[in-house]
């Protein structure tokens, strides 16, 4: 495939933008090569500057759930951008949305929203440190909340009580609130929260990693977490911002059967538009200001457009419930027919699934945490990623993502994929 005017506009975009891009994940710092620029797309399918058609596994890196350009999103944003897009007012839409979520979600009274998965979950951190007074939050190697500063963290050789930030500007006294525990590991837990009695506010993770692949929690992790927040009055966060609206109505509390304190969204809750949200019962959430003292607004917080968006996605989703099912079959299914070809071609790998997430890592261990995500073979990845690029298969540049397999995507377009993986794999040595 060629990709002349994309390696023409990147070129143009970096004069102006770092790096070109509007969000690191983009640039195929990775895999190496220049991104594609999007022209258009609908349904399961990307259509590119220079003209390609791609299937696409990235799918705005999870909000797609129906597909791209899904006729009552567009449609309802459309008709509600004649009627003004910002009023900084109240205005019906967020009542109906908020209840609709309210309706499908287990555990959740209230819910407010705000503009991406990083400010609902900044702002989960900061409500739950409002409500029990404390300050410091666990959270775990290898997930991802967003860019806000707590969040940035780095597992520094097992210096839990004192982590270092990984990225300049987020300063030593913030790192130090931040405690990192091992994803999957009880122990761990229980050992940081036995050092740091009554000091810790939170405990915030991806109930299913998505961020370092797809890594399920292991049989009874969620329930120890949770059964340790409740002995030692800690808030459990789950970070909802993938899962949510995506492996059920009500994600992975439902899912999994466990509850959480508070929960966060983004991505799905919004349809395509910059969206998120943080929930919870009732008596935390009317701490938050204007009833509370737990300051949070946002001039675009609610948007119609957005929240236009969401609703017409939401009630999708609530209506034909079904849809869940279908996408965890399809993903079965992907990770079959993948499974099967690498194993005729003796390609070493491990793959990770839940619901419609699944992730394909070039290692034999099993992947389970941030270390052993780390194991799988990085240049195997990236002739594997370019190998598919090739073939019209678009999956994230990174070996450390899920693919969001959507309702789009029909069982054609899973052979398709699962033969051009053939040839990548009979052609390259992988
Ligand atoms: C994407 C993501 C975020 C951040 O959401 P943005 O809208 O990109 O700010 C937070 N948590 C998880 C689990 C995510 O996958």
């Amino acid at each position: 495939m060629i990709y002349q005017r994309s390696s023409a506009l990147f070129k143009a975009a970096q004069n102006v933008i770092p790096g070109g891009v509007n969000s690191p994940v983009r640039a195929f710092k990775a895999v190496g090569g220049d991104p594609i620029f999007v022209k258009q797309a609908k349904g399961a399918y990307l259509y590119d500057e220079d003209g390609n058609k791609l299937i696409d596994y990235i799918n705005s890196w999870g909000p797609m759930i129906l597909g791209h350009a899904h006729e009552s999103v567009v449609n309802a944003v459309v008709e509600k951008a004649k009627k003004g897009t910002s009023f900084g007012m109240p205005t019906e839409i967020e009542t109906q949305i908020a209840e609709l979520a309210v309706s499908m979600v287990p555990n959740i009274d209230k819910i407010r929203f705000v503009n991406s998965g990083t400010e609902a979950c900044m702002s989960a951190v900061r409500l739950a440190r409002g409500y029990t007074g404390k300050d410091k939050i666990i959270k775990f190697a290898g997930c991802y909340h967003g860019h806000s500063d707590s969040f940035l963290i780095q597992a520094g050789s097992g210096a839990v009580t004192f982590g270092s930030p990984n990225s300049p500007g987020v300063t030593k006294g913030t790192a130090q609130d931040t405690l990192l525990a091992k994803y999957n590991d009880l122990a761990n837990v229980e050992s940081i929260i036995t050092s740091n009695t009554n000091e810790i506010a939170c405990i915030i993770i991806e109930p299913v990693a998505g961020n370092m692949g797809c890594i399920p929690p292991v049989k009874g992790f969620l329930e120890g977490l949770r059964a340790l927040c409740d002995t030692h009055n800690i808030l459990l966060i789950f970070d909802e911002v993938m899962t949510g609206f995506r492996l059920a109505k009500g994600g992975a509390q439902e899912l999994l059967g466990v509850n959480a304190d508070i929960v966060t969204f983004g991505k799905v809750i919004g349809g395509g538009l910059p969206v998120g949200a943080f929930a919870a019962r009732e008596e935390i959430m009317n701490h938050l200001a204007p009833l509370g003292p737990v300051y949070q607004a946002g001039t675009l917080s609610g948007n119609p457009l957005a929240m236009a968006a969401g609703l017409a996605m939401l009630t999708e989703l609530n209506d034909n419930p079904e849809i869940f099912k279908s996408i965890a079959n399809k993903t079965e299914y992907l990770h079959k027919g993948i499974a099967d070809v690498l194993n005729k071609y003796n390609v070493v790998h491990t793959i990770n699934r839940l619901g419609s997430m699944i992730s394909v890592h070039f290692a034999e261990e099993s992947v389970v945490d941030f270390d052993t995500a780390a194991i799988g073979n990085n240049d195997t990845f990236k002739k594997f990623f370019h190998g598919l690029l090739n073939n019209g298969i678009y999956i994230a540049p990174s070996a450390f993502e899920t693919w969001f397999i959507t309702e789009a995507l029909t069982y054609d377009d899973l052979d398709t994929t699962i033969a051009a993986v053939e040839k990548v794999a009979s052609t390259i040595n992988l």
